[in-house]
């Protein structure tokens, strides 16, 4: 309440022509009972903001959220290492298809050596160094092959590693899911029930009454739109309200209705 605003303005009444008065009849309480009904629908719509928040705010979702960035963690890690392999065998693919081509050079050079076409004594010792160069070329690519598949071995296993990891994180996933599914299932089964209370309720309020309860709920972030008074205060926000108004609103004829200035609530009885 603003500072200096009198007590006298801190509720205001609002004329419904004549909604509550209008539907005295068969017995019912004069227009409280109208009123009554609006309390009660606030209750449900209160559950049914309720079920809203909880289904969004299931712990278990907050628990998948959480899995699925350690998931698109370990695939980044994953993908890397895998990389990584993939580079080394590209590598080491390319030293052995050298070393093939070397094989095949080789073959050639001893054929020929081998030949007896060959009787140049100059040129049998040219094919020999040669076959010897080849020979240490081979060894020093054989060298570099079994670094590389050295270089493998933890990286391999690394790999698998990670694999498992993940697989087992993307099945505790699917677990979550499913546990999210029905979690969130028996939510709207209730809010279902709740709902269908809910529209029966509605179809006995006047609908200038209810239209108005929708417009004072549609401008309140909590959806409280109707509250009770407490004694004398507001059941929504608590301030005080003067005790002339306090009367009024307990003694309504039924063709008003009350707002709580502080919050703008409307004031059942
Ligand atoms: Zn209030």
């Amino acid at each position: 309440m603003a500072l200096g605003r009198s007590r006298v303005n801190a509720g205001s009444r609002e004329h419904l022509r004549g909604v509550l008065n209008g539907r005295i009849g068969s017995g019912e309480v004069k227009g409280v009972s109208e009123l009554d009904r609006l309390v009660e629908l606030q209750g449900l719509d209160t559950r049914l903001d309720q079920l809203r928040y909880k289904g969004e705010h299931l712990p278990v979702r907050a628990e998948l959220d959480q899995l699925h960035r350690e998931v698109d963690q370990l695939v980044g890690e994953r993908d890397e290492v895998a990389g990584t392999r993939t580079d080394l065998l590209t590598r080491q693919k390319r030293i052995e298809d050298e070393v093939a081509l070397l094989d095949d050079k080789i073959g050639r050079e001893n054929d020929r050596m081998y030949s007896g076409t060959i009787t140049s004594p100059k040129e049998l010792s040219a094919i020999q160094d040669e076959l010897e160069s080849l020979g240490r070329r081979k060894d020093h690519l054989e060298e570099k092959i079994l670094d590389l598949m050295e270089a493998l071995e933890p990286v391999s296993s690394r790999l698998a590693e990670m694999e498992t990891r993940l697989a087992d994180a993307r099945a505790e996933a699917g677990r979550l899911e499913a546990r999210v599914t029905t979690e969130q299932a028996e939510i709207d089964a209730e809010a279902a029930e709740v709902g269908s209370q809910r529209d029966s309720l509605a179809a006995e309020i006047p609908p200038e009454l209810l239209e108005r309860y929708t417009r004072a709920r549609a401008g309140r972030r909590d959806g409280v739109a109707l509250a009770r008074l407490i004694g004398s205060t507001c059941g929504a926000c608590g301030l005080s309200l003067p005790t002339m108004f306090v009367e009024e609103v307990r003694h309504s004829s039924g063709d008003e209705l009350f707002v709580c200035e502080e919050c703008g609530v409307l004031l059942a009885p």
